[in-house]
C-alpha cells in the first residue's frame, strides 16, 4: 500500500529538500518504488535531480493550475521523469500562481486529487514542501499519510515547530483525518559542537511527545556537492557518513510501517 509521505517545516534551510532527494535514493535502493514530488516553488528537488525547471511543459504546477480550475488532467504520469531509480513531479517557480489561486478558491484537496491514480504505482510518494505554512503546504499536509519534520538544531530550532505540530493538528481535526506526524529527525549535526547537543536535547525534551528518529545526519559538503551535481550523496560517495545516515533513516522509515 502506497503512503504518502511530507517533508515539512516552514524554516527554511533545514535540508527539506536534501533530505527528500535522499531518503527517496535510499527507499529505492531498499526496493522500494518511489515517486518525489517538488512542491516548492523554488525548484531545489527538480534541480537536485539535475532538471532545469525552465524547459519542462507540463510540471506539478501546471497540473495543479488545471486541478484548481476544474479542467482535465493529461494522462496519468504524462510529466513525470525517471531519474535512475527515482521518478520525480518536477516543478516550476509557476507554481507561486497556483498557490495563489487554491488560497482565492479555497481549495486543499488539489495535490491529494493529483496524487491519488498514482498511489496504485508507487511504495512511496515523498512530498518536499517550501518555506511556508501557505496553502500549497496545506495542500500537502491535506494530501498526507505521513509527515516528517527535519529540524537542523541551532539556534532558532525550537522557534516555529509549535507552530508546525499545531498546524498540523488542525488539519488532521478539519481536513484529514488519516494524517500523523511519524517524527522528527535532525539534519547538518555539528555532533561536537555544544550548541548540537544543548539544542537536539531540548528539541527532544520540548517535543518527547513526537517520535525522534535515531538517525541523524552529520554535516557534510558532500550533501550540498551531490545536490549541484543532480546526484544523491550516495551516488557521489558511497562512504560518506551522511550517505550511511540516510539509509538509516530510510530503514527507519520502512519499520514504522
Ligand atoms: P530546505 O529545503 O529545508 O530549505 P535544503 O535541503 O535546501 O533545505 O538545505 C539547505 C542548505 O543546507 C543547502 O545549501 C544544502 O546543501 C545544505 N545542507 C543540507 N544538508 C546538509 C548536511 N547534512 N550538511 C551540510 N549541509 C547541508
Ligand atoms: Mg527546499
Amino acid at each position: 500500500m502506497c503512503k504518502i509521505i511530507v517533508m515539512a517545516n516552514q524554516k527554511g534551510g533545514v535540508a527539506k529538500t536534501s533530505s527528500t532527494r535522499n531518503l527517496a535514493y535510499s527507499l529505492a535502493e531498499l526496493g522500494k518504488k518511489v515517486l518525489a514530488v517538488d512542491f516548492d516553488p523554488q525548484t531545489n528537488l527538480t534541480i537536485s535531480f539535475g532538471v532545469a525547471p525552465a524547459v519542462l511543459q507540463e510540471t506539478a504546477a501546471s497540473l495543479m493550475m488545471k486541478l484548481v480550475m476544474d479542467e482535465a488532467l493529461p494522462e496519468k504520469g504524462s510529466c513525470i521523469l525517471n531519474i535512475g531509480k527515482v521518478d520525480l513531479l518536477p516543478s516550476k517557480k509557476t507554481l507561486t500562481v497556483a498557490e495563489v489561486n487554491l488560497l482565492i478558491e479555497r481549495k486543499d484537496d488539489c495535490l491529494a486529487k493529483l496524487l491519488a491514480p498514482l498511489r496504485a504505482d508507487y511504495d512511496y510518494i515523498l512530498v518536499d514542501t517550501g518555506p511556508s505554512l501557505g496553502s500549497l503546504t496545506i495542500n500537502a499536509f491535506t494530501a498526507a499519510d505521513e509527515i516528517i519534520i527535519p529540524v537542523d538544531p541551532e539556534l532558532f530550532a525550537l522557534v516555529g515547530l509549535k507552530e508546525l505540530t499545531e498546524t498540523i493538528s488542525k488539519i488532521k481535526q478539519n481536513l484529514n483525518p488519516k494524517v500523523e506526524i511519524i517524527g522528527i529527525f535532525f539534519t547538518k549535526c555539528s555532533k561536537r559542537t555544544v550548541l548540537y547537543r544543548e539544542i537536539s536535547e531540548q528539541v527532544c525534551v520540548t517535543f518527547g511527545h513526537l517520535h525522534i528518529f535515531e538517525s541523524r545526519i552529520p554535516t557534510t559538503i558532500k550533501v550540498g556537492a551531490a545536490n549541484s551535481k543532480g546526484l544523491s550523496v550516495m551516488e557521489l560517495d558511497a562512504k560518506n557518513e551522511a550517505a550511511a545516515a540516510y539509509m538509516n533513516l530510510a530503514k527507519e522509515v520502512l519499520a514504522y510501517a
